[in-house]
């Protein structure tokens, strides 16, 4: 800045002073000329009255600075003025009369050598000027141009994150005023910039960046998402819900190779799954090989080689457990880690944050709920699931305009068992029974521990009493040739069914139970291992 000032008014003194010395030297060679010009007429108006005029030429020549003067014979239009700078004469030629013309060649080293003097003089005091203006404007210029220099840097030092580049001045008034007022603004911007990073950095643990002000915008803008994203979460009906939200997120942050896990505490169970590629793992009924899982810890492959044994691939990942403390257990996979950005990760682990205590409650909650609506022995929906969903499956039966068959099933001579065997092998037996059932159906049907050795299968969009007999029949052939295990061997038992279609033969929830339980006493008493269908 203070070069490029210095630099200007060099060139434009450097400029001036050689338009000024031209100017001189152009003047002073008009002014030489003119009296030239002047002297020449007065000799030729002279000349003009002398008679002798070669000896008047030869007094002339003695008299003036003239170095050659002579009268030619010749013709000439017009009077031409030569300067011979070299050897610093005037030479002028100039009409005399028809039949000659005047060659007269004057002395003028000394009008020379006062331009010459004159330049040098001039150029002397055009450098004299302007070395004293340089030092007038350094003088001068140099503490403002600092003020401005040092702001510069000091800006710098701002986008960098560092606040404590102050500024000085030796200059008093509205100079000094404008660097305190600055430095106190550098003052509060370290204050309140300090505040903010204090506080996200304890929302998201990040490494510092090279550019704190940037990364300051980006992290609050996560931080913004990740509050709305906790607000959607927390509202969410379920821990799969919540977990779905999850995983796009994810793919927000353009991870392609990941999964995402839950884990059951309290069952040590897998109940929540998602893979995006081959994560070169298996936790599935595994989970306690999981060392992310085990240890609660992240376990990254840069941090240890071949720190996950149950890893099998080359590629590298890192694996998140969140929500570790109580119930549930989640764990998140991230494979290729070297192309994802630290700072997607640390955002990634702010979000599990949230996620974390949020699954945890929810959780929770659902483990309750389906401690009331779940029979612990069989894991079957219980009665109390099935008096609130009757009403929603009817709804659904009307609005579809489908049939739905209400089948109550009953152990055949189930007594015997427990008389036999004892109660735990009939509660053994139970459990096989309620399994066989549960994959007998399809997902969208439902199977209830109605009672003791009673089940309910409720089954959506059944066709016709003939479709129906056919799905039933299959399940009772299945059961009729299954070979419960128990300790004392193998045995068979057989199930009777009843059924009811509605709205065929009846017309709400309940009385279509009713008549499925009337429909089974019909088979008990036909011998029982049957299946009858209710009709009016
Ligand atoms: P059938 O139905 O063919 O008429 O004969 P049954 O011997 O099966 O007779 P019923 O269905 O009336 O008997 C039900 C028996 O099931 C009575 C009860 O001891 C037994 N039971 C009910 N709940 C359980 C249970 O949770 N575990 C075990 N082990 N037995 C149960
Ligand atoms: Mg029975
Ligand atoms: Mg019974």
């Amino acid at each position: 800045m203070k070069k490029k000032i210095l630099i200007i008014i060099a060139l434009i003194m450097i400029i001036s002073t050689i338009i000024r010395t031209s100017l001189v030297e152009y003047s002073f060679i008009a002014f030489a000329k003119q009296l030239i010009l002047n002297q020449t007429m007065l000799i030729k108006d002279i000349l003009y009255e002398v008679i002798n005029k070669e000896d008047y030429l030869q007094i002339i020549k003695d008299s003036y600075a003239i170095e050659d003067i002579k009268l030619k014979k010749g013709k000439i239009k017009s009077t031409q003025i030569n300067i011979n700078l070299k050897q610093k004469y005037i030479q002028i030629i100039t009409p005399f009369n028809s039949e000659s013309y005047l060659d007269i060649k004057y002395n003028a080293k000394d009008y020379f050598n006062n331009i010459l003097n004159i330049s040098i003089k001039l150029f002397i005091i055009g450098l004299t000027s302007l070395i004293i203006i340089i030092w007038i404007v350094n003088y001068f210029l140099t503490p403002y141009l600092e003020i401005l220099e040092n702001v510069k840097k000091s800006t710098k030092e701002i986008s960098k994150g560092n606040f404590d580049k102050k500024i000085t001045t030796k200059l008093k008034g509205e100079a000094k005023e404008f660097v305190n007022n600055y430095n106190k603004f550098l003052e509060d911007l370290k204050n309140s910039f300090g505040v903010i990073e204090e506080k996200y950095t304890s929302l998201i643990e990040k490494e510092k960046s090279q550019n704190p002000l940037e990364d300051a915008k980006n992290t609050i803008s996560q931080l913004a998402d990740i509050f709305k994203f906790k607000k959607v979460i927390e509202e969410d009906i379920s821990t799969e819900v919540v977990l779905n939200r999850l995983i796009e997120i994810i793919k927000k942050f353009n991870i392609k190779h990941f999964a995402l896990f839950g884990i059951d505490n309290t069952k040590k169970t897998v109940i929540f799954e998602y893979n995006e590629g081959d994560i070169c793992c298996d936790i599935k009924d595994k989970q306690e090989f999981c060392r992310a899982y085990r240890t609660k810890n992240i376990i990254k492959s840069s941090d240890f080689p071949n720190i996950c044994q149950r890893h099998f691939c080359k590629n590298s990942y890192i694996c998140i457990p969140f929500s570790k403390s109580g119930n549930f257990t989640g764990i998140l996979k991230i494979m290729d880690i070297e192309h994802i950005d630290k700072d997607t990760i640390a955002y990634i682990k702010a979000y599990l944050k949230e996620v974390s205590s949020i699954v945890e409650s929810k959780f929770t909650l659902e483990l309750l709920h389906n401690q009331t609506i779940i029979d612990p022995l069989t894991k079957l929906y219980n009665r109390r699931f099935l008096e609130n969903i009757l009403n929603k499956i009817i709804a659904n039966a009307d609005r579809t305009n489908q049939k739905v068959a209400f089948v109550m099933i009953d152990m055949d001579y189930f007594k015997k068992v427990n008389d036999t065997y004892g109660h735990d092998v009939g509660d053994m037996i139970l459990k096989h029974l309620a399994n066989i059932l549960k994959s007998s159906i399809r997902e969208s049907d439902i199977v209830v521990r109605f009672g003791g050795e009673e089940f309910l299968i409720i089954l959506n969009n059944i066709k016709d009493k003939e479709c129906l007999f056919k799905t039933l029949e299959k399940i009772r052939k299945k059961i009729e040739e299954y070979e419960f295990k128990i300790p004392q061997g193998k045995i068979k038992k057989t199930i009777s069914m009843g059924a009811s279609l509605y709205p065929d033969t009846c017309n709400s929830p309940w009385q279509c139970i009713k008549n499925a339980d009337i429909a089974l006493y019909k088979a008990k008493n036909s011998g029982r291992n049957k299946i009858v269908i209710f009709e009016n």
